[in-house]
């Protein structure tokens, strides 16, 4: 059996008392190296969800263990270390005056030493390619170059998870390409599971599962060739799917049967 590395038993979730449940009875796993897509309409209960992981939101009902960890104020300096978590702006994450003492910040916090950082610096630079970029402005970079410093930032950390909240969507489509090529790389190179919350469903595609949010409950989980076939279900939540599924679907309906064959990540980025 898979190994799984964050676990959600039964989290329930709301904001304040008198305000609506927000998570409702959620139980949901992400194994070791596994990438999870999380999709779902605005205000499903996704960043929540990704809060949740990490342990910047405790929930009000129900477990969350992260690589056997239970979600406590004992545990959860040592959870946010182990789950990193990559934002939807990148201005927002920087705090360095050069991509290098932006890397370095984080290290600091976590109290690594400084030869030690050093080595971690270009090592996670490296591992998003931008080891040339280490005394530029951040602010001068473009999106995915952003994108790609912040998880760098989280990666030098040394985490065995990262999220990626919404990080691909204020990126143009070259943005996007470089973030989830990066995203797959570090995957396989870092053995890190990853959780991308995202609204791009061809992003979706690349994930091994995804979990579809619908008011706070989760609607589907399943490969994301599952889903796909689920075409009239997922538009009636209102969700629409790709290009790519449509393709699958058309070769479908000439009779092929495209469900044996693995989607080629190779192709999609
Ligand atoms: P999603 O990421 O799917 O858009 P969120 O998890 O951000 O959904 O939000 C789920 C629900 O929780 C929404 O109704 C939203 O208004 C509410 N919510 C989110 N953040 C807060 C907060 N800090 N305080 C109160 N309510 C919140």
């Amino acid at each position: 059996m898979e190994q799984s590395f964050l676990e959600f038993q039964n989290v329930s979730f709301q904001y304040r008392e008198d305000s609506p449940i927000v998570l409702d009875d959620v139980s949901i796993q992400v194994n070791q190296n596994e990438w999870v897509a999380v999709i779902g309409h605005n205000g499903s209960g996704k960043s929540t969800m990704a809060k949740l992981m990490n342990g910047l939101l405790s929930p009000n009902e129900g477990y969350v263990y992260v690589d056997g960890l239970l979600l406590s104020e004992e545990n959860i300096w040592e959870i946010r270390r182990k789950v990193g978590m990559v934002f939807q702006n990148p201005d927002n994450q920087f705090v360095g005056t050069t991509v290098k003492d932006d890397v370095a910040f984080g290290l600091e916090n976590h109290g690594i030493p400084r030869e030690e950082m050093v080595k971690r610096i270009a090592h996670s630079l490296k591992a998003v390619g931008m080891e040339e970029y280490e005394d530029h402005e951040p602010h001068r970079l473009s999106g995915g170059q952003k994108q790609r410093v912040a998880i760098a930032s989280v990666l030098a950390v040394a985490p065995s998870m990262v999220i990626l909240d919404e990080a691909t969507a204020m990126l143009d489509p070259k943005g996007r390409k470089e973030i989830m090529h990066t995203v797959n790389q570090v995957r396989q190179e870092r053995d890190v599971s990853v959780v991308t919350i995202t609204h791009d469903l061809n992003e979706v595609t690349l994930a091994d599962r995804v979990i579809v949010m619908n008011k706070g409950n989760v609607w589907f989980e399943g490969t994301p060739r599952e889903l796909f076939e689920q075409k009239e279900d997922l538009q009636s939540i209102g969700l629409d799917i790709p290009l790519v599924s449509k393709f699958a679907h058309e070769l479908k309906g000439l009779g092929l049967d495209v469900k044996t064959q693995p989607l080629n990540h190779e192709e999609l980025m």
